[in-house]
C-alpha cells in the first residue's frame, strides 16, 4: 500500500513547492497519532499545540524565502533527549514528572533546522532492552504484527517512524537498540561513529558507548539527518572535532569494486533460516552491482555479549547513582532519614531491568571484583576493536555486511522472564558499539509471517558515508524499504 505520510526527502520537496504546507504535513501525523497510537503505544507524550505553532512559524518563515534544511518536517525523538520545558522521562517512574530545564544538543540542531517536535517516544526503561517492555509506560506494539515487540530500546521511534505517526525519528544506539528495532519494524536505523553526533543532553545509560542516530524510512532521510545532527560540539567532551562530510552528496557513488567484508561469525550459529535467505540474496545484488564480497574472520566476536554486559551495567550503575530522590526525580513519601530516602527512592522509582543492571554493575566494580570482571571486559573489548581494525585494513574493505538481529520481531512476552535470552537479540550488534564503528540496519525482505528482516552494514571509523553510500545503492535496486504495514485503528 502506498505510505500515508511521506519520507523525508518527499516532504521537504513537497514543502518547497508549496504542494503542502507544515501544518498540513503536522496535522496529517497527529492525526494518524489519534488514530493509531492507543494501539502501538509508540509515543510517551505528545506535544500537539507546540508542534502546531512551531509549523506555522515554519510556514511564515518559508514564506519570507527562510527555510533550514529541515524546515517544516514533523519528527519524532525518543524519551531521553532533554527537550526543555518538555517532559523527558527516559520510560521510567524515576523521571515521571521530569521537565528539563535546558535543551540537549541533537535537539536544538534539530530545530534550529526547522524541525518539528511532534512529542517523544516510548522505549525500554533508560534504554535497557531489546523489545521495549520495559517501559514503565508499557510496551509499544509492532506496527506489522501487534502481538509482537517492534524491538528495542528505540521501539516508540521504530514504531513510530514504521507506522507513519510522523515522517522520521531519532533514537540511540548503546548495544543495538537503533539498529535492531529498525530491523524489526522494516525501517533504516543508523548508529554514527562513537563521538560523531553529540551526547550532550541525552540522559547517560552507558557513556562509553551512546550514541544518537537518525531512525527514517531509506538511506536518503538518514543522511539528511546525519547532517543535521553530526558535528563537533564544546559541550561534550567525548564529541569528535573533525568537518562533516557532505553525506547526501555521497549517495550516488557507484559502488562498483567496493569490498563487502563477510564475517563468517555472524551467519553461523543463532541465525534463523528465513534471514539467512534474505541477506544472501541480498549480498547477490551486492555482486550484480559489482561488489566484492570477500570472506573474512572477527574471532572474538562470541565474546560482545559477556564483555558488554559487564562495561554496559557498571557504567550504567555509575550514571544511574544521581538519581537519589534529592536534586531530581522521583522521591519517596516521609523518608525516615536519609538512608531510607536513597532506599525507598530508588526501589519505588526503578524497574527491574533497571535495578538488575545496577546490581550488576556494581558488584562488577567493587574492589575485589574489578580485575577479574571490569578490567578483563576492557581489555577484551580492545580485542574486538582490533578484529573490526585487521579485517578493514588485511582486506582492504569498504564496509562489512552481517544480518542485524538473529530473528524477527518475537511475540511480547516471550523473552521478558529470561534476561539472557533477550541479551541474545543483540548478538550481531553489540561488537560495533564496543568497536566505536559506524552502522546501519536497512530492510531486505520478509518471513514467511510477514514480519520484515533487516541487514547490518559496518563502516571504518567516521566513514558513515561509505555505508550511507553502500546502503543507497541496495536500495535504489530493491524496494523493500518502500514497502509499509497495512495497520489500521
Ligand atoms: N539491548 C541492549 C541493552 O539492553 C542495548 C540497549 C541499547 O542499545 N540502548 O543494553
Amino acid at each position: 500500500m502506498d505510505a500515508p505520510i511521506p519520507t523525508l526527502a518527499q516532504a521537504a520537496r513537497a514543502l518547497a513547492a508549496r504542494e503542502v504546507s507544515s501544518v498540513e504535513l503536522t496535522r496529517a501525523c497527529l492525526t494518524r497519532i489519534e488514530q493509531l497510537d492507543s494501539t502501538l503505544n509508540a509515543f510517551i507524550t505528545v506535544d500537539a499545540d507546540r508542534a502546531l505553532q512551531t509549523a506555522a512559524v515554519s510556514d511564515q518563515a518559508r514564506a519570507r524565502g527562510e527555510a533550514g534544511p529541515l524546515a517544516g518536517i514533523p519528527m519524532a525523538i525518543k524519551d531521553l533527549f532533554c527537550t526543555e520545558g518538555l517532559r523527558t522521562t527516559c520510560a521510567s517512574r524515576m523521571l515521571e514528572n521530569f521537565i528539563p530545564p535546558y535543551e540537549s544538543t541533537v535537539t536544538a540542531r534539530l530545530r534550529a533546522a526547522g524541525a518539528v517536535i511532534l512529542g517523544k517516544t516510548n522505549m525500554d526503561e533508560f534504554a535497557m532492552g531489546s523489545s521495549n517492555e520495559t517501559s514503565y509506560f508499557g510496551p509499544v506494539r509492532n506496527p506489522w504484527d501487534t502481538s509482537r515487540t517492534p524491538g528495542g530500546s528505540s521501539g516508540g521511534s521504530a514504531a513510530a517512524v514504521a507506522a507513519g505517526l510522523c515522517v522520521a525519528a531519532i533514537g540511540t544506539d548503546t548495544g543495538g537498540s537503533i539498529r535492531q528495532p529498525a530491523a524489526m519494524t522494516g525501517i533504516t536505523g543508523l548508529k554514527p561513529t562513537y563521538g560523531r553526533v553529540s551526547r550532550f543532553g541525552m540522559i547517560a545509560f552507558a557513556s562509553s558507548l551512546d550514541q544518537a542516530g537518525p531512525m527514517t524510512r531509506d538511506i536518503r532521510d538518514a543522511a539528511m539527518l546525519l547532517q543535521v545532527m553530526a558535528g563537533h560540539d564544546p559541550l561534550d567532551s567525548t564529541s569528535i572535532d573533525t568537518p562533516v562530510p557532505d553525506y547526501v552528496a555521497a549517495l550516488d557513488r557507484p559502488v562498483r569494486e567496493w569490498r563487502i567484508g563477510v564475517p563468517e561469525e555472524y551467519f553461523s550459529t543463532g541465525l534463523h533460516p528465513e534471514a539467512r535467505a534474505a541477506i544472501e540474496t541480498a549480498l547477490e545484488v551486492y555482486r550484480g552491482l559489482g561488489a566484492v564480497i570477500v570472506p573474512v574472520s572477527l574471532p572474538y566476536t562470541q565474546h560482545a555479549i559477556p564483555t558488554y554486559y559487564i562495561i554496559a551495567p557498571a557504567e550504567a550503575s555509575s550514571n544511574l547513582a544521581r538519581y537519589d530522590g534529592i536534586r531530581f526525580g522521583h522521591r519517596c513519601d516521609q523518608p525516615k532519614d536519609l538512608k531510607d530516602l536513597y532506599a525507598r527512592t530508588r526501589a519505588e522509582g526503578f524497574g527491574p531491568e533497571v535495578k538488575r543492571r545496577i546490581m550488576l554493575g556494581t558488584y562488577v566494580l567493587s574492589s575485589g571484583y574489578y580485575d577479574a570482571y571490569y578490567r578483563k571486559a576492557q581489555r577484551v573489548r580492545r580485542l574486538i576493536a582490533d578484529d573490526f581494525s585487521r579485517a578493514f585494513r588485511d582486506h582492504e574493505l569498504s564496509v562489512i555486511l552481517t544480518p542485524t538481529a538473529p530473528e524477527c520481531a518475537f511475540q511480547l512476552g516471550e523473552k521478558n522472564q529470561d534476561p539472557v535470552s533477550m541479551y541474545l537479540s543483540d548478538i550481531f550488534t553489540i561488537n560495533v558499539n564496543l568497536a566505536g564503528l559506524p552502522a546501519l540496519s536497512l530492510p531486505c525482505g520478509f518471513d514467511a509471517a510477514g514480519l520484515p528482516i533487516g541487514f547490518q552494514l559496518i563502516g571504518r571509523p567516521l566513514d558513515e558515508s561509505a555505508i550511507l553510500t553502500m546502503g543507497h545503492a541496495y536500495q535504489q535496486a530493491s524496494d523493500w524499504h518502500t514497502v509499509t504495514p497495512g495497520i489500521s485503528s
